[in-house]
């Protein structure tokens, strides 16, 4: 008797995490695909039909989901409908860097629905991060439907964290160390809040929705103005090192003889392919990464095209030592390094193609990131909505800035 009825606890227990994961399936794929049919759906999921219905009506009951007509057709006919996430979920990302705070409101399905930077006359202290997150949540809380609810708050440090203990080891542009921000945020706005490496979630976004996506092996270097953070994708799996502590592409050693980087080393990758140092010899002051383009595409000095050339070629010996490790599928470059890229497309890749071993530099192909300035608030945005994703009606929602969970 006793037997009969642990083995009905487990059966139950079984049926519920098979609805569970399948669960997370859907609503994965429709975060990552935006707007798909049950079609769409059957085939990706590989469950049946009548499976995947109800688990879209569970989805829309917990109103993660909406079914809607599709956007434009065109085919003839009556449309099938389509399932998208619904514009009432979304995640709150913050961005400390040395100029001060990018916060944006990301909805589920990776749309950055605003974006802001919160400048700081002074040098940024992880308190000032923590009131201007509670400041912002309020603000916003104001400009958007009372229907909305809230995952949680995704953070992207530009420098090492310790994921286990929930701490930026070292921010060295931001010169934090052993700063304990998830805490100290947490204190101040009563949203769970979740902290990673920019680079890392940067590369997080881009596989999910930019360059990366459909690819299990990618490089990806970024340029900041806080210098150059990188993530790998290997096998489908993000390599992470003991304690989140791996991937620090831009660290990689170039020129034993070079400049002091931040980490109080010698030529760092990120103190050879640097913006301060495009800054030095452009004349034009302290031009934005968004800038660059434009700045690139005018008629260049003799210096800052020396400049260039230079930088070009510590990428390429910086990508040839990554794709001799990795034999990634595609490098992706953003920020900075994606303009230098842009700008010196023939040169980094006669520069690669010369160093890297042939078998890998022949199956990788070089490219600039597509999501641009939204790549690290996407990146964000997906770390706070990790836990609805893995457990989609389990998972609490909240009101703006509220501990208060609401049903969903
Ligand atoms: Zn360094």
């Amino acid at each position: 008797m006793g037997d009969e009825v642990s083995d009905r606890t487990v059966r139950g227990s079984r049926n519920e995490e098979t609805r569970r994961r399948n669960l997370s399936l859907v609503l994965s794929a429709v975060h990552a695909g935006g707007e798909l049919t049950r079609s769409d759906l059957t085939r990706l999921s590989g469950l049946n039909r009548s499976t995947v219905g109800a688990l879209v009506g569970d989805l829309v009951s917990a109103g993660l989901v909406v079914e809607a007509e599709p956007r434009a057709t065109h085919q003839a006919g009556r449309p099938s409908p389509v399932v998208r996430p619904s514009s009432d979920v979304v995640a709150v990302s913050v961005n400390p860097d040395v100029a001060g705070v990018v916060c944006a409101v990301v909805g589920l399905g990776g749309e950055v629905r605003l974006r802001e930077t919160i400048l700081t006359p002074e040098h940024l202290t992880p308190e000032d991060t923590a009131l201007l997150t509670k400041d912002f949540l309020e603000k916003v809380s104001k400009e958007f439907p009372s229907t909305t609810r809230v995952v949680g708050v995704g953070v992207a440090i530009p420098g090492i964290v310790d994921e286990q203990r929930n701490t930026v080891r070292e921010a060295p542009h931001l010169k934090w160390r052993d700063v304990p921000l998830v805490s100290l945020i947490e204190e101040e706005v009563t949203l769970p809040v979740r902290m990673a490496n920019d680079a890392t979630l940067g590369v997080m976004a881009e596989s999910m929705f930019g360059a990366g996506a459909g690819f299990d092996d990618v490089v990806y270097l970024n340029g900041s103005v806080s210098g150059l953070g990188g993530g790998v994708v290997s096998g489908g799996h993000l390599v992470k090192g003991v304690r989140g502590f791996g991937a620090e592409l831009g660290h990689i050693l170039i020129n034993p003889q070079g400049a002091v980087c931040a980490c109080g080393r010698l030529g760092c990758l990120e103190t050879e392919v640097n913006i301060q140092r495009i800054w030095a010899v452009s004349g034009e002051g302290q031009v934005g990464i968004d800038d660059l383009d434009h700045l690139y595409a005018q008629r260049a000095s003799a210096a800052l095209n020396t400049e260039l050339d230079r930088q070009a070629d510590a990428l390429a010996a910086g990508i040839a030592s990554l794709l001799n490790i990795f034999a990634p599928a595609r490098v992706i470059l953003g920020g900075h390094v994606g303009a230098l890229f842009e700008a010196r497309s023939d040169r980094i890749h006669e520069g690669v193609t010369a160093q890297a071993l042939a078998p890998v530099g022949e199956e990788a192909s070089l490219v600039r990131n597509v999501l641009r300035e939204r790549m690290v608030p996407i990146g964000s945005a997906q770390l706070a909505f990790g836990p609805l994703l893995a457990d989609p009606v389990n998972t609490s929602l909240f009101e703006w800035g509220s501990r208060a969970a609401v049903a969903n």
